[in-house]
């Protein structure tokens, strides 16, 4: 379980978040949907352990978290524009984060392997990421992710820069991680039929707060303000 209570947020005087309350099952694709500068990065960075918080309490698994500290939590993040380092090959980066940790060469053999099949990744692992495409540059990005084993999957729109054919194969990929790996995820888009299709519930977000959450069902048939019928009623 990820547990947000009351979580709050603030840059100096600027306060981004607040009152932020969420409960997130084991094994529940959870999306967060809503505009630009609502919060959506900053809360996945908090979860990540990337980012400090201002307020309120953090529990993954129950333990609380609030320190800064991507270590050691179980989590993975995916990220929008890759951040693949480009002086290292494909099986470099994927390998980096592991090898960082100390884990011993034939283990990480051993982890790569299935990860590298399921992502499709077998004839690129010795290129560098300028050679790749978008597309292939993004399955580096969640193979990296995914050798991690992690607990809890934070996706921050993975899919924004791609093409929509593209986009599509890679968000039914992802569906399957989530079901195959038993992982809990959360996925942050502007994407509405990414939103229906992977959440099992919506969390949708304005100014800071959450303004309205549901499953996919509940949020497009019954909007509860007139934020959320603008909102999901809104190409973006
Ligand atoms: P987008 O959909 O454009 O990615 P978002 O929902 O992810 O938006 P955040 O990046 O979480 O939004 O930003 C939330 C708010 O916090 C914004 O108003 C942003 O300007 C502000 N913010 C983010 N990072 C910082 C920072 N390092 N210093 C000051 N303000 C920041
Ligand atoms: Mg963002």
């Amino acid at each position: 379980t990820v547990e947000c209570r009351g979580i709050r947020k603030v840059y100096g005087a600027l306060e981004v978040m607040r009152d932020f309350d969420l409960k997130i099952d084991d094994h529940e694709f959870v999306v967060f949907l809503g505009p630009s500068g609502c919060g959506k990065s900053t809360m996945l960075r908090m979860i990540a352990g990337l980012e400090e918080i201002s307020g309120g309490d953090l529990l993954i698994g129950g333990e609380r978290m609030n320190e800064r500290d991507p270590g050691d939590r179980g989590i993975a993040m995916v990220f929008q524009n890759y951040a693949l380092y480009p002086h290292m090959s494909v099986r470099e980066n994927i390998t980096f984060g592991l090898e960082r940790a100390g884990i011993q060469k034939s283990a990480i053999e051993q982890r790569l392997a299935p990860v590298v099949e399921a992502l499709g990744l077998g004839v690129y692992l010795a290129r560098k990421p300028t050679e790749l495409s978008g597309g292939q540059q993004q399955r580096v990005a969640i193979a990296r992710a995914m050798i991690k084993t992690p607990e809890v999957f934070l996706f921050d729109e993975p899919l924004s820069n791609l093409d929509a054919k593209l986009r599509g194969s890679l968000r039914v990929e992802i569906a399957r991680l989530h079901r195959d790996l038993k992982t809990t995820s959360i996925y942050v888009t502007h994407d509405q039929l990414e939103a229906m299709t992977l959440a099992d519930r919506i969390v949708l977000m304005k100014d800071g707060r959450i303004e309205q959450m549901g499953t996919p069902e509940e949020i497009y048939q019954t909007p509860a303000t007139v934020f959320a019928a603008g909102f999901i009623g809104t190409p973006n």
